[in-house]
Order: structure tokens, then C-alpha cells, then sequence
């Protein structure tokens, strides 16, 4: 301590005080002030979403001008150019991004620089219409219906081909965990039929592209894949149906092999067996041996498929949108969205209304009402509209690799996908905060009764933000969504009042945290 204070007299002391709290106490007052007006601000806010215009954004993105938006096709850039197009509208502004040494394929992007945009190419397979999946015994096949019975695995290599289907359990080789769903059978030239998912005990982490590549490896010429009949209590929870799904099994093209998604009914079909032998509920036996303990129920089955289609994958263009309202500091804070979905694989159109035109529509009317708040956040907010989600999240990644704003500085990422039907509730999952801090904004909102708040969940795009230490709040409606990856998931099944519960609490919780200390 310095001589002089230790010197001081005590009246001195009390006076110097007294001068440093009457010094305080009008910047307290302002403080105060600012908040009110801040307080007063957010609920002019909140009063201007408008769950019409949030519909209204869906049902253009999922109508057939943006065709499904695939990643890396025209469509994905189209949807792009649109939502820049229409975030300047809402007084966001595009920073510049450059994408080079990306060379544009499309006619209507030669430049190198978009505004606003950030791109990569990648692969982009496209399954020609009309695929066919035959299955049968040696002498009598029967067409499978696309859609009901089967879909292709949507980045399949091109097929032509006719084997005998071996059932393989779950698929898994890990030996480590006494785990061999090949043992003793010999799958060269036959086509595999496994499980997805894995057993309950099997602790460790096993990939589709795993799966795959253990069934290439031992020489089959393709696979079959089926949610087995017996769901575990997270799979009931979320609605998991026995239906075929969208889904890109994302390998290496020198890795990967021709597959479906086939339903569970025609997975049962396959190994019930037929005649004096037949028994329907095999499937089900056979995943409950499975669950029990690591046992390997490998066998051929007396069941033969043959897979055709043609698959073009030509090089496209990746594109995620980026806006911004600076801050007054030098840290940023994220709200992201996807807005890729599944595009027309094999002449199927999926129009991705609640996943993710009703997350994309939700970040739009938030930046749209923070455009007009008329106060200056203290943090950078930036609007991330992310491509290549389905994809195993190929443009969040992208953003992490190039961040528009070094992740060091950002000091949240808060994700919103699947905002549009269900229960009414809103599922919560955070990390990197307390959860107080989101049910705070809860009640800002007026939601915090709606809210289930969680700790981390794997899947969306808030996982390569977690993975590189920013503080994450991904938000999902709550309840079941059963046009999941289906053509189903249309505008007309969208609840405009579920868009509005989660506009309101994104806003709160967005300027919550753009302003926190
Ligand atoms: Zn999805």
C-alpha cells in the first residue's frame, strides 16, 4: 500500500468517499436508465415478430422454387442469393468474404467475391429418378416401392447388381469390446442387411460410415440398412418410425458402396423365411439376442435383392450466408440456422419446411426485429445461415475453419433447427453456460414455462462450435416431428404459433447474451 493513504486521517478518508459514490451515482443512474430503455426496446421488439411473415418465409423456402435446397446445388445458391437479399432488407448488414482461389460454376456468380456469402465446392450426388430395388427367393422377385419399402442412401455410387442378403446384426466389428457381427460368415459378393444404431452396453462409437466400410472391406458388393423393431426409450421418445429416411452416408467415393434404407417391415419380410421354416418375428429375436450381449447372429438368409440406379456427382458449390450487426465491442456473438435439406434425389422431392425453413425463418424475423431495435448491441450479432447440415454438418465446419470473426472472440453460437411442429415446448440444450442464463431469457420472453432445458446433444450445427470452445444453446421444438427426412415435411404442417415461441425466446436470449458483461 502506498505512505500517503496509509497517512491519510480517517475524516479525510470518509470525505473521499463520499466524493467517489457522488462521482458514481450518476453513471449508476445511467446504467439504470440504459436498461430500461433497453428493457423497453426488447418488448417493442418481441411485439413486432410476426409468426404470418415467419409462415409466409417457410412456405417459400420449402415451396418448389427452391426445390428441397441440396447442398452444392443451384438451388443452394439460389436460396442463398434470396436470404442475403432479403437480411439487406432488414437493415443486416453482408460482409465481404472471400472465397478464393473458388472458381463459381454457376452463370449467375462469376465473381469470385459474393457479398455476404461463404462457399466451398464439394461433391454432389444426385440419384437419377425411377431407382429400383427388387427382393425375392432364387426364382421369384417382387419390386419394392420407393419411398414406403426403401430409399437409396441419397450419396450411393451408381448400382447394378443382384446378390444373396446376409444378415449382419448391427454391423459392428470391435473387437476390443468383444464385438464380431461378422464372425464366422463369409459376405464376399452377397449383400449385407445390418441394423441401424447399436446395442445399449456397446459403449463405443460406431459411425453409418463404419458400418459401410466393415461391409466393403470384407468384399460385399452393397447393403441393405433398417431400424430394427425394438426402439430404445430415446428413439420412442423422438417418434423413430420403421419408415425409410433421407440420409447421406457421407463416405470417400473410393470408400463407399451402393446401399438403401429399407423399412423395418421389409427388413422382417427378409428373414422370416418362407415355408415350413418361416417364423415373422425372427427380427425381432434376433436384435433381442443382439441387445442382450455381444453375440454374433451373422447368417445368410435365403433372400436375394437386386439394386439399380445411376447416380451423376458432379462438383457444386456449397454456400453459407452471413449478416451482421456490429457490436460496440470487439466480441461477436452467433445465431445460425441451416438451410439445406434433401433437394429431388431419385425424382422424390423433400421441401424441408420444419427442417430447417421454420430455423431459417426464425433467424430472418430476429435479425429482422434487432435491425430495427435502434440500440447498439455491445456485441457483434452475426447471422449464420448454414448449407451442408445434412451432410454431417459439412458448412458449420466450413465456418469453423474460415470464421468470419476468430472464434476466440465468440462468445456464443445459438442454433436453431426443427422450429416448426410438436408439442409446444421448446427442448434446450446448452453448453458452456449456466442454465440459468437460458431460462432467464425464458422469462424475458415470456416462455420460460415452455422451456426443457438439457446439457449438450450431439447432431446440428452447433457441434463444431462446441468442439472448438464457444458456449453453445441449440433450440428444437419439443415433442415428436413425424415428417422427419420424409417428402411430408410440408409448409402446411407447420404451427405458426410453435415459430413464434421460438422467435421470442431467440430474441430475448440473443440479446441477453449480445449485451451480457
Ligand atoms: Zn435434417
Amino acid at each position: 500500500m502506498h505512505d500517503s493513504t496509509r497517512n491519510c486521517s480517517p475524516s479525510l478518508v470518509v470525505v473521499t468517499l463520499l466524493a467517489i459514490i457522488l462521482v458514481l451515482l450518476p453513471l449508476r443512474a445511467q446504467c439504470f436508465a440504459q436498461s430500461e430503455e433497453d428493457h423497453r426496446a426488447m418488448l417493442r421488439a418481441l411485439e413486432s415478430l410476426s409468426s404470418e411473415r415467419m409462415l409466409a418465409n417457410v412456405t417459400t423456402l420449402s415451396g418448389p422454387a427452391f426445390n428441397g435446397r441440396q447442398t452444392g446445388s443451384e438451388d443452394d445458391l439460389r436460396s442463398a442469393q434470396w436470404l442475403a437479399q432479403e437480411l439487406t432488407s432488414v437493415g443486416v448488414k453482408l460482409p465481404i468474404i472471400f472465397n478464393t482461389p473458388l472458381t463459381f460454376p454457376f452463370a449467375l456468380s462469376q465473381k469470385r467475391t459474393l457479398v455476404g456469402i461463404m462457399a466451398s465446392m464439394v461433391p454432389t450426388s444426385l440419384i437419377a429418378p425411377n431407382p429400383v430395388i427388387r427382393t425375392g427367393t432364387a426364382d421369384k422377385f417382387v419390386t419394392a416401392q420407393l419411398g414406403k419399402d426403401y430409399l437409396p442412401i441419397f450419396d450411393s455410387p451408381s448400382a447394378d447388381l443382384q446378390g444373396q442378403i446376409v444378415f449382419v446384426g448391427y454391423g459392428i466389428v470391435d473387437l476390443t469390446q468383444g464385438i464380431d457381427d461378422y464372425a464366422g460368415i463369409d459376405v464376399n459378393n452377397c449383400i449385407v442387411l445390418f441394423l441401424r444404431g447399436k446395442p445399449d452396453y456397446y459403449q463405443g462409437s460406431i459411425s453409418h460410415a463404419d458400418k459401410v466400410r466393415f461391409a466393403r472391406d470384407r468384399g460385399a458388393l452393397a447393403y441393405l440398412t433398417a431400424t430394427g423393431p425394438i426402439l430404445n426409450s430415446y428413439e420412442t421418445r423422438r417418434g423413430v418410425t420403421g419408415k425409410p429416411s433421407a440420409f447421406y452416408g457421407q463416405l470417400p467415393l473410393d470408400q463407399a458402396l451402393p446401399g438403401a434404407w429399407i423399412s423395418t417391415n421389409l427388413a422382417e419380410n427378409l428373414l422370416a423365411g418362407s415355408g415350413e421354416e418361416s417364423a415373422p418375428d425372427r427380427l425381432r429375436t434376433l436384435q433381442e439376442q443382439l441387445n442382450r450381449a455381444p453375440s454374433t447372429r451373422a447368417h445368410q438368409t435365403n433372400r436375394y435383392a437386386s439394386l439399380h440406379w445411376k447416380t451423376a456427382i458432379p462438383d457444386g458449390l456449397l454456400t453459407n450466408v452471413v449478416g451482421m450487426i456490429p457490436g460496440t465491442g470487439l466480441e461477436t456473438i452467433i445465431i445460425g440456422a441451416h438451410r439445406d435439406h434433401f433437394g429431388r434425389p431419385a425424382g422424390l422431392w423433400f421441401p424441408g419446411a420444419d427442417d430447417n425453413a421454420s430455423g431459417t425463418a426464425v433467424v430472418l424475423e430476429v435479425a429482422r426485429a434487432l435491425g430495427k431495435i435502434g440500440l447498439r448491441p455491445q456485441r457483434t450479432i452475426l447471422f449464420v445461415s448454414f448449407s451442408g447440415e445434412e451432410r454431417d454438418l459439412l458448412g458449420s465446419r466450413l465456418y469453423t475453419s474460415r470464421p468470419v470473426v476468430p472464434l476466440s472472440s465468440t462468445k456464443a453460437m445459438i442454433n436453431i433447427d426443427h422450429a416448426g411442429i410438436g408439442n409446444g415446448r421448446l427442448t434446450v440444450g446448452v453448453t458452456g453456460f449456466e442454465k440459468t442464463t437460458a431460462q432467464e431469457a425464458g422469462l424475458t420472453a415470456g416462455v420460460a414455462d415452455k422451456l426443457d432445458l438439457f446439457g449438450f446433444f450431439p447432431g446440428g450445427d452447433h457441434v463444431p462450435f462446441k468442439e472448438a470452445g464457444v458456449p453453445t444453446v441449440t433450440i428444437v421444438s419439443g415433442g415428436v416431428h413425424p415428417h422427419f427426412h420424409q417428402p411430408t415435411d410440408t409448409a402446411e404442417t407447420i404451427n405458426p404459433e410453435i415459430l413464434q415461441t421460438v422467435a421470442r425466446y431467440v430474441l430475448a436470449l440473443t440479446w441477453q447474451l449480445a449485451n451480457a458483461s
